[in-house]
């Protein structure tokens, strides 16, 4: 369903340019859960925001079911950003916004109706075990139950992908669990295609498929991960090992 070929995206930065992608190229099966892993700094979130259409690549191909967004003109890009769910690195709900209110929000910007709204709004809720939190404001939330709402919002208006960058990175194993219960429930039920950005190789084994592996701007392994982990030789094997009880 997404395939990226040979994104090329660099930073401004003293004495030249930094590389945060150089040359990544990638295809994520659709229905499945791909794994973003590398080690800070590789550029994972640049790659999800590239994907999110957040970040405008110097060059290369971003293609979700065929169609390159990277040429899009600006009406044809708002159109597919809808395409793509995104839950963002850190807190990013509204503190003035219940839970409810914050997972209506793209449905407003959509201009839905709102009974449809409401409708939808409760579903989500109850696809992320959260209806009885929906007059919730964030800060009467749990850390795991505020990434279960901001999964629920990414889900709104139906993308066909979802991408959430380090979605369990403040969490504890337990709570983390929640969340990707919550990002299985999203493919399983919903038939949404999910990328997760993580350095929990513990999430990997939970609930990826595929992984992807960057280091330096560039993919170093990217396959199967039943396949990666019977290789001896692969750098996700070897990063698993901790991970496995
Ligand atoms: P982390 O695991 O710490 O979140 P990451 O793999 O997500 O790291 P990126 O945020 O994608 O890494 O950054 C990749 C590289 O690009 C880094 O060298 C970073 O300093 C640089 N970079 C990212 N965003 C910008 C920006 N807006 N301006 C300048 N440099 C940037
Ligand atoms: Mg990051």
């Amino acid at each position: 369903v997404i395939t990226v070929d040979n994104l090329v995206k660099s930073f401004p930065a003293r004495g030249g340019a930094v590389r945060a992608l150089d040359g990544v190229t990638l295809e994520v099966q659709a229905g499945a859960v791909c794994g973003v892993v590398g080690p800070s700094g590789s550029g994972k979130s640049t790659l999800a925001r590239c994907i999110a259409l957040l970040e405008r690549p110097d060059s290369g191909a971003i293609r979700v079911d065929g169609t390159d967004l990277v040429t899009l003109d600006d009406a044809r890009l708002r159109a597919a950003r809808r395409q793509i769910g995104v839950v963002p690195q850190g807190d990013s709900l509204l503190r003035q916004r219940t839970a409810a209110g914050n997972v209506a929000l793209p449905l407003e910007t959509a201009g839905v109706d709102g009974p449809t709204r409401r409708r939808r709004v409760g579903e989500l809720l109850d696809l992320v075990g959260l209806t009885d939190k929906a007059a919730s404001y964030p800060d009467q939330l749990s850390g795991g139950q505020r990434q279960r709402i901001a999964v629920a919002r990414a889900l709104a208006a139906s993308p066909s992908v979802l991408l959430a960058d380090e979605p369990t990175s403040a969490l504890d194993p337990e709570t983390t669990g929640s969340v990707l219960t919550v990002l299985d429930r999203a493919r399983a039920e919903l038939g949404v295609t999910v990328v997760v950005v993580t350095h929990d190789m513990a999430v990997v084994r939970r609930i990826c498929d595929d992984v992807a592996v960057l280091d330096g701007g560039r993919i170093v392994e990217n396959g199967r991960l039943l396949d990666l982990v019977s290789d001896v030789d692969s750098r996700t094997a070897n990063a698993l090992l901790p991970a496995l009880d």
